[in-house]
């Protein structure tokens, strides 16, 4: 049986980066770039002011209080050509206006008195102050947004501020969605006995939604071998395959005797790991073919830990785990020995120090537990008993929201 570790390994490693397209800067929004960006100009294209006030020669002002003349204007939108700072004169200026030859200041209108054709400056003036310098922000031909990164609003606002109307980037890719099980039926219709309303179809849309790819819902296949062709063929023909149930040891788990007959690569079945012990991995050409449990529990928690971070990584992350931080227990945790388990906790910040308990009945069957987690813990294998005090790993999941705080 694989290690939790080395099984999100074979995943990750067998992953690459979708392709790239170019996409309008708000529709690139959440998503990776694929390229570094290189400056076409040095920003800013000239020395401007940084200051609403008056441009001047720091070498006329050099005593605590002086008197120039001003022979001149430039409001923000000005080309400033022609116009010239001449000793003992200034040019009253506006922020961004380019500061015009001779000037090597900027006074600030609340350093003056305001004046129109005379102005007094009312303290000493330092060589260079209130010039924003060419290029100071960002060099010509220097990259000013890398390969790897999200398009947030600061990357808008410099991509749009170089004029990049599109960007290159990643592919979202589709990811079809299967589920197994002749006990399955649709939303929509209520329960009969025996029956169990197809959900994880919809909540691994949700998650594949959440990653920022393209859910595709394939239906149900039902618990013999035509049906399993008819469908993993069909899923086959996406960019990612997901199979939920139908993975087990059982004479009706179907999905990857059939994925094999489709000539998929296994690369490996059964991971140490609870919930999701029996997940499976394979790569049907460059297709990866996750086959997750099919309790509802396990299938989620096992998209958590083991697609999301193959899905960020096709759509060009770099972090593609989430961040792990340390908290303390609030009460004992007990595990068998010789697989990690995940657990679902409650959080609460106490004085810049996290404390976690558990969100309920772990059992996997238990669906609440999981609406109310706020964090997953990740128990390694070889531990077996963790007493209130331990720290553990753990990392956000869902919405985290301490409850404490906002009630304070
Ligand atoms: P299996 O792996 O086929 O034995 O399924 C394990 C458990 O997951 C059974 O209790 C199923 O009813 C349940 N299950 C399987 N598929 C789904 C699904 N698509 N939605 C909700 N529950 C499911
Ligand atoms: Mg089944």
């Amino acid at each position: 049986m694989l290690s939790f570790e080395k099984a999100r390994q074979v995943i990750l490693e067998n992953i690459t980066p979708s392709g790239v397209e170019q996409v309008s800067l708000l529709d690139a929004v959440g998503r990776v770039l694929a390229h570094d960006i290189v400056a076409p100009w040095d920003m800013p294209l000239w020395d401007n002011s940084a200051m609403d006030g008056y441009a001047v020669r720091s070498a006329d002002c050099g005593q605590t209080s002086c008197k120039l003349k001003v022979t001149g204007y430039l409001p923000a939108g000005a080309k400033g050509d022609g116009i010239e700072v001449n000793p003992g004169c200034a040019v009253r200026i506006m922020t961004g206006a380019p500061t015009p030859s001779g000037c090597d200041a900027v006074v600030p209108v609340e350093e003056t008195d305001d004046g129109q054709q005379e102005v007094t400056l009312l303290q000493p003036v330092t060589k260079g102050q209130h010039i924003r310098l060419r290029g100071e922000d960002v060099m010509s031909g220097t990259f000013f947004v890398r390969a790897g990164a999200i398009v947030r609003p600061p990357e808008v606002n410099i991509l749009a501020t170089f004029g990049k109307a599109a960007v290159p980037i990643h592919r979202r890719p589709v990811v079809a969605i299967l589920s197994t099980g002749d006990e399955l039926i649709e939303l929509g219709r209520t329960p009969g006995p025996g029956e169990i309303v197809n959900s994880n179809a919809l909540s691994l849309a949700a998650a594949v939604i959440e990653t920022g790819c393209i859910p595709r819902i394939l239906g149900i296949a039902r618990d013999n071998r035509e049906s399993h062709l008819e469908k993993l063929r069909e899923g086959l023909k996406a960019d990612v395959l997901l199979t939920s149930a139908g993975v087990s040891a059982g004479d009706r788990d179907l999905v990857r005797g059939v994925l094999d007959e489709l000539g998929a690569r296994q690369l490996f079945w059964k991971v140490g790991v609870k919930p999701g012990g029996p997940t499976a991995f394979a790569m049907h050409g460059a297709t990866p073919v996750f086959s997750l449990p099919g309790n509802p529990v396990s299938t989620m928690i096992t998209f958590e830990e083991f697609v999301r971070p193959a899905l960020l990584k096709m759509l060009g992350h770099r972090q593609v785990l989430r961040p792990l931080f340390k908290a303390v227990l609030r009460e004992k945790l007990l595990k068998k020995p010789g697989k990690v388990q995940i657990v679902r906790l409650l959080l609460e910040n106490d004085g810049g120090r996290w404390f976690a308990g558990s969100a309920g009945n772990q059992q996997t069957a238990i669906l609440k537990t999981m609406v109310d987690a706020q964090a997953l813990a990740v128990l390694p294998a070889e531990s077996s008993h963790f007493a209130a005090g331990d720290e553990v790993d753990v990392h956000f999941y869902g919405n985290y929201c301490d409850l404490t705080e906002v009630s304070r």
